[in-house]
């Protein structure tokens, strides 16, 4: 029989088994675990004449720092048990980056793909208005973002929203992070996620002793890797990690794969989906019609970056990748981690390893607190003191610098100090939960160490904020 699965519980079990290896008290974990708030509408929305009902979420897991923060999510399979454990999931991921805030998740159970744009922003400024009315938005408050079915052009019909009703609200525009450029959004933000799968990846490679237990050369170069989903998360992680020298030999795609042991050039693909709006027929590649079965073939790196259990036990016996990269959220059931766990397979979670969204999310709400782009104060300044430096070292050497070394030299712009950024809290945050995967010897993977962390984080905060003496 196919396994049963209801996400929600998925995430408890991975707390429990993690609370074992704290010291926290029974009643702390309850707390933890618990969804602090769970909003459900129904709002009417005028589609084609007729009136439709939509059926929409925000959870707020955990207020134990607030504003809570997560993305929006349009998707048919939308439902209270999914929002609930993709907001636990925010709650843990937050923790592990040290990102200041509690976890939250909205979604609406829409498929965006039957609707035109002006229906989809009547559809989006509704809920919007929804959660102003409740005071489930606001800079202080809950910040939503990008998610699946989600992007740019959703958050900016959200800030505008919020700004028409909170007009003397001078921090107003840190209502929603994922924004356009013009409207408070910050360089670097679309690309958060996967550039921090790739940097969390890179990082996870460079460890000698792991990868000699995997049969695996220490470095990112020349591993062959697999990717589920080329939406936004998908594609820039399969981008950054062929800009970094992966084969990227396997996209799966829910109309289908494509398959080629030799690598695809990851930019020609991007070029011709956008041409044919498809990948079907991508001709440098095999087309495998049942894309579920790419993630079954060899691969050193299997990256699900599309949605949840995904891998179950019905397929986990069959998985021959040696790393699992979760770029998704949820994509590994419980049950299958241990049949991955039994066959050696390294498994890099999800709430550290798609944590890049989230923190350059981070970034885009100081910026828009600070109302000032990173970069803007000091850029020129650096530049200048640069061009002194090279203007010396060029006197009392008589070599010239070449271009390339000058702009290496360059000021940080905003993207500059964004990517920097992450790619720091991604190496910081992997060295944590690796220490502590390290410490514990009956510890199964890092899954349940990044839940340790996360757990003994949000612990301190609540015993600070004297809930449990
Ligand atoms: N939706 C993204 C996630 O699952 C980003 C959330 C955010 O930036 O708040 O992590």
């Amino acid at each position: 029989m196919s396994e049963q699965i209801k996400f929600f519980q998925n995430v408890q079990t991975y707390v429990e088994q993690a609370a074992a290896f704290t010291d926290l008290s029974k009643g702390l974990i309850d707390q933890i675990k618990a969804c602090n708030a769970v909003y459900r509408i129904n709002f009417p929305v005028k589609i084609k004449d007729k009136i439709k009902v939509i059926e929409a979420y925000r959870v707020q897991h955990s207020h134990h720092r607030m504003p809570t923060k997560g993305g929006i999510r349009y998707s048919i399979m939308v439902d209270q048990d999914e929002v609930m454990a993709l907001a636990a999931l925010m709650t843990y991921k937050c923790a592990v980056v040290n990102v200041p805030f509690g976890g939250a998740k909205g979604g609406i159970k829409i498929n965006p793909k039957e609707y035109t744009e002006e229906e989809l922003e009547r559809i989006t400024r509704r809920y919007a208005f929804e959660l102003i009315k409740k005071g489930f938005i606001g800079p202080s408050l809950d910040v939503p973002a990008p998610d699946y079915g989600t992007g740019e052009r959703e958050m900016s019909w959200i800030v505008d929203t919020y700004m028409q009703f909170n007009q003397q609200e001078i921090n107003g525009h840190a209502c929603v992070t994922g924004k356009p450029i013009g409207q408070g959004g910050i360089h670097g933000r679309t690309e958060a996620t996967g550039r921090g799968v790739f940097y969390g990846l890179r990082y996870a490679c460079t460890f000698a002793d792991d990868m000699k237990k995997l049969g695996l050369e220490p470095g990112l170069e020349g591993k062959s890797v697999i990717i589920q989903g080329f939406g936004n998360v998908g594609y820039y992680s399969a981008k950054v990690m062929y800009e970094n020298g992966a084969k990227i030999i396997g996209i799966a795609e829910y109309e289908g794969g494509l398959y080629n042991p030799n690598g695809i050039d990851i930019d020609d693909l991007k070029k011709y989906q956008l041409r044919n709006k498809t990948i079907k027929n991508y001709p440098k590649a095999k087309f495998i019609k049942q894309s579920s079965l790419l993630l079954e073939e060899a691969c050193d790196i299997l990256i699900p970056a599309a949605l949840e259990n995904q891998i179950t036990k019905d397929n986990a016996p069959r998985i021959k990748a040696k790393i699992i990269g979760e770029a998704a959220n949820g994509p590994i059931t419980p049950n299958a981690e241990a049949i991955l766990q039994k066959k050696g397979i390294m498994i890099i979670p999800d709430m550290y390893l798609n944590a890049g969204g989230v923190t350059v999310s981070y970034f885009e709400w100081l910026k828009n607190l600070s109302h000032v782009s990173f970069g803007r104060l000091d850029h020129r300044h650096q530049d200048e003191s640069f061009n002194r430096i090279v203007d010396l070292i060029e006197t009392n050497t008589g070599r010239r610098i070449s271009k390339r070394e000058k702009s290496a030299l360059r000021g940080a712009d905003e993207l500059d100090i964004v990517r920097s950024g992450l790619e720091d809290t991604m190496i910081s945050s992997y060295e944590n939960i690796r220490t502590i995967f390290k410490r514990h010897k009956k510890m199964q993977g890092l899954r349940t160490a990044a839940y340790v962390d996360a757990l003994e984080k949000i612990g301190i905060t609540y015993a600070k904020m004297g809930v449990f003496p």
